[in-house]
């Protein structure tokens, strides 16, 4: 049914739990998984948004080699390859629906809420996804 899902990872305390569900959801559907991070609490001041970080290539900046490498780890306990595994720098919900779209994604999966939407129902990333993907959305329940 599904053939192509995109999971949204910001390496939150539950996003084990995301990553999971993805990675069984993908095994049912026998789907191709994609893996995008969205980073926007590095400040990348030569970077326009929505510019691809590559994640093969050394940067020199500590912080950027730390979400790296955190992004790395999933892509391969996932076994998803690099070409698969996106680092983008912007607004979450915009990067995230506008990769979707350029890879002809047909289901996002991201949480319920994230880092910093510990006490809401709905963060405002998955908000701002469900509102605009052109795809079907799934956002796991999180728990706090
Ligand atoms: P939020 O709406 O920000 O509370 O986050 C909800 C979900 O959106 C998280 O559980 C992640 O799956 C996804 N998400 C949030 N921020 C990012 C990000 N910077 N990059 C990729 N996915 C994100």
């Amino acid at each position: 049914m599904y053939q192509h899902i995109l999971l949204a990872v910001d390496f939150s305390e539950h996003g084990d739990y995301v990553v999971r569900k993805a990675r069984r959801l993908a095994g049912i559907f026998r789907a191709k998984l994609s893996i995008i991070h969205v980073l926007d609490n590095i400040p990348l001041p030569d970077t326009p948004y929505g510019a691809v970080i590559p994640l093969d290539e050394g940067s020199g900046d500590d912080l950027l080699e730390a979400e790296k490498s955190k992004l790395k780890q999933i892509g391969d306990e996932l076994g998803v390859s690099p070409t698969h595994t996106w680092m983008v720098w912007g607004v979450p919900g915009t990067e995230i629906v506008r990769i979707a779209r350029q890879e002809n994604i047909d289901l996002i999966i991201l949480g319920s809420h994230g880092r910093r939407g510990l006490a809401l129902l709905l963060g405002s990333t998955a908000s701002s996804v469900l509102h605009h993907a052109g795809c079907d959305v799934m956002a796991v329940r999180l728990q706090d």
